[in-house]
């Protein structure tokens, strides 16, 4: 098998009807990285700084971070990358950060509401990561944005810096573009806004499944209690899928959801074009979508979303679909 998808590697990821998809690469420390010429993926679409946070024993100081993040950019040469802002609390402790008491830590103080309230350490992270991708192009996401508010500040928060570093003689990204995360719920709700204000928008379904079914991505017993492949998500990836493609905003799928062959199925018979995933996943996905013809599966999807009574997965018949086919 692990062979088989190795041959894979230099293949064009295109749908039997000419279908181009991206299939880029979850990642999160340098030693991820060679992954991408041992699977062909096309770039980095997730990188999780806050791995590199995790790993220490302190908080990594201004230069530690520039200097990661230069490497990551060397590494990928010309390729693209996601960088993820520090995205912590929940279920991403640091050892050596006051630990706070919460009740509900999956919904508490964490990632972009950290990095707003404590706007220093977003600052310094940012600051990093433009320093480090100075004349070459850079993209940016903010992890669990709730409102299109939140993301706004953000970007005003790195407007800010990159005029600091001009003012400074420093050479800024060739080409900056700033993204939300959509797993928060309440942002299918401000689709328009979102998509008018981001460059892009990347879908990180672990959250997004474990808010929309209010069920604990971290507890076994209902963790796979709800389908991504039900209605209710389906529906949410749709609206989502609808509103890029008709405001021309770009759109990626980073959660675990877009690296699993059936669901990745499902998601480009919804429309989706691109996904970022970990690097056992892009051969069986590659493997998936070569044999697959994106348009019948869009009439397939489309037809057994309308016929379907609601909370039913749709789990079954796509397994079907993907056997006769
Ligand atoms: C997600 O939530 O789907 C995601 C990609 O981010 P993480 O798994 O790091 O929370
Ligand atoms: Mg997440």
């Amino acid at each position: 098998r692990q062979e088989q998808y190795l041959k894979l590697r230099d293949v064009p990821a295109v749908t039997r009807d000419g279908v181009p998809i991206t299939l880029q690469l979850n990642a999160g420390l340098l030693v991820d990285l060679p992954h991408l010429a041992e699977t062909g993926a096309e770039g980095v679409g997730l990188f999780r700084t806050e791995l590199q946070f995790m790993i220490a024993e302190r908080m990594p100081t201004a230069t530690e971070q520039q200097s990661l993040y230069s490497a990551v950019v060397a590494a990928v040469g010309d390729l693209p990358v996601t960088f993820r802002t520090l995205d912590i609390g929940g279920d991403k402790i640091l050892p050596y950060m006051n630990a706070i008491e919460e009740e509900n830590p999956a919904l508490g103080w964490r990632a972009i509401r950290i990095g707003l309230d404590r706007p220093g350490l977003l600052r310094v992270q940012i600051r990093a990561l433009l320093k480090a991708a100075g004349g070459h192009p850079l993209k940016i996401m903010f992890p669990m944005v709730a409102t299109c508010d939140e993301f706004v500040r953000a970007k005003e928060l790195v407007e800010r810096e990159k005029a600091h570093l001009s003012r400074h003689g420093h050479p800024l990204p060739s080409d900056l573009k700033l993204g939300a995360m959509l797993e928060v719920p309440s942002l299918l709700f401000q689709l328009k806004e979102i998509c008018a204000a981001a460059d892009f928008l990347s879908i990180g379904s672990n959250d997004l499944m474990q808010f929309l079914f209010a069920s604990d991505r971290e507890n076994r017993r209902v963790a796979d209690r709800f389908d991504p492949l039900s209605p209710p998500m389906l529906r949410a990836l749709k609206m989502v899928v609808d509103e890029a493609a008709s405001s021309d905003c770009q759109l990626t799928v980073c959660g675990e959801i877009g690296g699993r062959p059936l669901e990745a199925m499902a998601l480009i018979g919804l429309g989706y074009r691109s996904f970022s995933m970990s690097p056992a996943a892009i051969g069986p996905v590659k493997a998936m979508l070569l044999a697959l013809d994106a348009g019948r599966i869009a009439a397939f999807v489309r037809e057994e979303l309308e016929r379907c009574g609601g909370g039913d997965t749709l789990r079954p018949k796509l397994l079907q679909f993907a056997e006769s086919h």
